[in-house]
């Protein structure tokens, strides 16, 4: 796409001297194709990354609505964590600094509430925050969002997954019905879809190219001995090689599923198996140390894996075949996020020479056997997944939030919002997951700290 300078756009004069000063010449891909159509007030879902010029996009928009005559909150910006909040704050208050007199405040969890309180009854004309805080500032009344234009929700994928819909939700409902909703996403699916369509009217939706890719799959098949020890070497060194974070073993058993995750366990790795003799608790624990990173292999039945909600994995190893080529195909296509691709290996023995006939040609493709990995590599240790969970012995019941959580954790600054996890509230649990060298650390806060003014069990699961 060829480049467009910002003095394209009817853009306040300030602003546009601002962009040249800030060396900002030329728009980025993400704002040369969503600035055109938040200038012109429709809602907007732009799927980007962070580092894309996102903060700009809607800065500008928020920019160009706003009155600084009339003090009262104009727009709100909703981010996951505080450190994303206060960067999406520098940023817009630099893209601001040739307009008098704008009042940006930010309000996040895990920040004293005493001088937040403050700050508003001076009144702001955007507010950036995290959405438990803002929730909070909306119940006690010291937030008003009666004539609110414009509501961002930057990074929506993640406070989705760190569990904010509700508070989301909560938000909105105080909020002019005919605001201007725009949504910043890196993937937009399942959970996401669902708020968009909530939350937002008739909404333009941008993409910029690197994640516009359609999802890949490079399948690789490997002959293997009809026994469970040639299979679990192969699983094993296929691990060893492409070190997923997340990845599905599929077995046609129950009995496999625990036989697999027992022997990957022994080995060192962290896996758990899935299967329908899982009590629904269980079941809910497994979900959860896996969606949030806390296990990386998950050794499971097709139907077990039905309720998987996990967007993308790094790659799904068949154990054995599929009975079948389309439950074969439903497999593999769990692998490979947006814009990156995902891996499928699949081991066969000489006994499914029938069923390969059939899925090359279901597949349209011819079927090489590859070579599997160096036995060298069954020298290395087994990677560690890359979080913890710790369960809190508190949840909705006790009217826990994510964001006392999230709070509680990142208060005093010796843990970052970015080595905290997914968060799950149940009705009498919650799980957070944190990165694995804090996770003394979150322990020893969470413990021997208090939540909602009350002290709960923690401990690593
Ligand atoms: P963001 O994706 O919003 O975090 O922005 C990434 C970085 O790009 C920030 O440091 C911005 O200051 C910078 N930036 C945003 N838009 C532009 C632009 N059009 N030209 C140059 N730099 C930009």
């Amino acid at each position: 796409m060829s480049q467009l300078p910002f003095s394209e756009l009817k853009l306040h004069t300030n602003v546009l001297e601002n962009l040249s000063s800030l060396n900002y010449d030329m728009m980025t891909p993400i704002q040369a194709k969503s600035l055109p159509h938040i200038l012109a007030g429709k809602d907007v879902i732009a799927q980007s990354q962070t580092g894309s010029g996102k903060t700009a996009a809607f800065g500008l928009g928020l920019l160009e609505k706003l009155d600084v005559k009339k003090m009262h909150v104009q727009s709100l910006v909703l981010c996951p964590t505080r450190e994303l909040a206060d960067q999406v704050a520098k940023e817009l208050r630099k893209l601001a600094r040739t307009v008098p007199n704008v009042k940006i405040l930010t309000l996040c969890g895990g920040m004293p509430m005493r001088a937040q309180l403050g700050s508003l009854e001076y009144g702001a004309h955007m507010i950036v925050g995290t959405p438990g805080r803002i929730e909070d500032h909306l119940n006690r009344g010291s937030l008003q969002l009666k004539a609110l234009q414009i509501l961002v929700m930057d990074e929506a994928d993640r406070m989705l997954e760190m569990g904010f819909q509700s508070a989301l939700d909560a938000i909105v409902k105080h909020t002019p019905e005919q605001r201007q909703t725009l949504l910043f996403s890196a993937t937009f699916q399942g959970q996401t879809k669902s708020i968009a369509k909530r939350m937002m009217q008739q909404p333009v939706i941008v993409q910029v190219a690197s994640t516009h890719d359609d999802k890949s799959i490079e399948q690789h098949f490997y002959q293997v001995g009809d026994d469970d020890e040639s299979r679990l070497q192969a699983i094993r060194l296929l691990l060893l090689q492409y070190k997923p974070e997340s990845a599905v073993v599929f077995c046609n058993t129950k009995r496999e599923t625990e036989d697999v995750a027992n022997a990957l366990i022994y080995e060192g790795f962290s896996a758990l198996a899935l299967n329908g003799d899982l009590e629904q608790r269980d079941r809910d624990q497994v979900m959860v140390r896996f969606a949030n990173k806390s296990v990386s292999i998950l050794v499971a039945t097709d139907v077990a894996a039905r309720g998987l909600d996990i967007d993308g994995l790094d790659a799904v190893i068949n154990y054995e075949l599929a009975h079948d080529s389309e439950i074969h195909v439903h497999r593999i296509g769990r692998t490979g996020r947006a814009g990156k691709q995902g891996v499928a290996c699949t081991l066969f023995t000489l006994r499914d020479d029938y069923k390969m006939t059939v899925l090359g040609d279901y597949l349209e493709r011819d079927i090489n056997a590859e070579a599997l990995p160096s036995k060298n590599l069954l020298k290395e240790s087994a990677f560690k997944a890359v979080m913890t969970t710790l369960q809190i012995g508190g949840g909705k019941k006790q009217k826990l939030r994510p964001g006392d959580i999230l709070g509680a954790l990142t208060a005093g600054n010796d843990i970052a919002g970015k080595q905290v996890g997914k968060i799950h509230v149940m009705d009498q649990w919650a799980y957070v997951a944190v990165s694995r060298d804090v996770s003394k650390l979150a322990l020893k806060k969470l413990g021997d700290g208090k939540l909602k003014g009350r002290s709960f069990r923690v401990r690593v699961i």
